[in-house]
């Protein structure tokens, strides 16, 4: 069966995902990688080891399915919520998959689907809006102000308006940076209760690099509002696929009703656990990294272009009148950024410093030829 005449709109797929497109950052082979937000330094050799070994524990009972509840691995998340997030969480309070991806979608498969519908910021993480439509969730797309913050007023309208059954709050937000105050949040959950009531989730994806506190303590009485986390960025482990939620615990028995038993293999939850006992040294490079990031802010304005402010490990540049044009003048100089699709803008993710200085030095020829 090699009969390339046949396509997907030829299969009876359904008639929401006829003509689209999947997710996908391209994934070039270019010396210098700033486009898909993952932390530039690889495991510590120490860690290594100790994933090693701890796969080698769970490898000799493969023969068994996984704890279904990662119970151990639920555990050591809470401690590391209670903390770093100023606010204690115990294990009942979190929820684990594969990948935060994983757990927006046990999230939309809970509260969202067929007849319901999902409200976020734009722009903003396009995986919601991709996530809502596989799960036959609605999808609106909310205002943002020009400069990427959002507006608490524009924003309830919109709640108030057309009263979803989700809402999503990426703080900080990709592809902008920008970080969401506790006030916005809390008057968008109280706009969401009002409306219907919703399920209020905020995607804190890059927390650990902003310069402003988790909004976890949130949750205490708000039950319906939940905080989606992972450990692809700041943990290094984008290749691992381990997100989480923090929640209160009638949430975490609700995503229960549609999780696959089994999710999580043995393999990534002895994976994440050795990651776990090694916070204190990832985190360090977290430190390396925002030092960076706002390294990358002055400089990109010293060089004469715009920067949104950011609290996470990439940053929002332009403007350009054609950003995918700059896009591929910078790939043409070796360095890889991405192209959002925001008018006039591209964002480069925070890389090792001899990273950044290729960057810096790419869209610094970049000005000098557009004068
Ligand atoms: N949320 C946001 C805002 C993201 O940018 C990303 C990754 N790009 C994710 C969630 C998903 O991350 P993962 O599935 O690797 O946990």
């Amino acid at each position: 069966m090699t009969d390339r005449a046949i396509g997907i709109d030829d299969l009876p797929i359904r008639d929401e995902l006829r003509g689209k497109s999947p997710y996908g950052a391209p994934q070039l082979d270019v010396p210098v990688q700033l486009n898909t937000n993952e932390n530039p330094y690889e495991l510590p050799e120490e860690l290594v080891r100790r994933i090693a070994e701890r796969v080698a524990d769970a490898a000799r009972a493969l023969n068994r399915y996984p704890d279904r509840d990662a119970v151990e691995l639920r555990t050591a998340l809470a401690a590391y919520l209670t903390r770093t997030a100023g606010h204690p969480v115990r294990r009942e309070n979190v929820w684990a998959a594969n990948g935060s991806n994983e757990v927006i979608q046990q999230l939309l498969q809970t509260f969202g689907g067929p007849g319901r519908t999902a409200i976020g910021f734009e722009p903003s993480y396009s995986m919601h809006g991709l996530i809502a439509r596989g799960t036959g969730t609605g999808w609106i797309s909310g205002p943002r102000r020009d400069d990427f913050t959002i507006d608490p007023a524009a924003a309830a309208r919109a709640i108030a308006e057309n009263a979803p059954d989700v809402v999503f709050i990426t703080s900080p937000n990709n592809p902008t940076g920008t970080a969401v105050e506790a006030e916005t949040v809390l008057a968008l959950h109280d706009a969401a209760q009002a409306a219907k009531p919703s399920l209020v989730v905020v995607d804190e994806a890059y927390v650990e690099f902003s310069h402003r506190p988790s909004l976890l303590p949130l949750i205490e009485g708000r039950p319906n509002l939940v905080v989606s986390r992972t450990m692809s960025k700041a943990f290094g482990a984008a290749g691992l696929r381990l997100g989480y939620l923090a929640a209160h615990p009638a949430v975490v028995d609700a995503v229960q009703l549609v999780r696959l038993p089994y999710h999580l293999s043995a393999v990534t939850q002895a994976t994440a656990l050795a990651a776990l006992e090694h916070t204190d040294t990832l985190l360090g490079y977290v430190e390396q990294l925002k030092a960076e990031r706002d390294r990358l802010v002055a400089e990109l304005r010293a060089i004469g272009y715009e920067v949104t402010e950011s609290d996470a490990n990439f940053v929002q540049f332009g403007r350009f009148e054609d950003s995918h044009t700059a896009w591929q003048q910078i790939l043409d100089r070796g360095v890889l950024v991405r192209d959002n699709g925001v008018p006039g803008w591209l964002r480069v993710t925070a890389g090792t410093p001899a990273e950044n200085d290729a960057f810096l030095e790419a869209v610094r020829a970049l000005k000098k030829e557009q004068h």
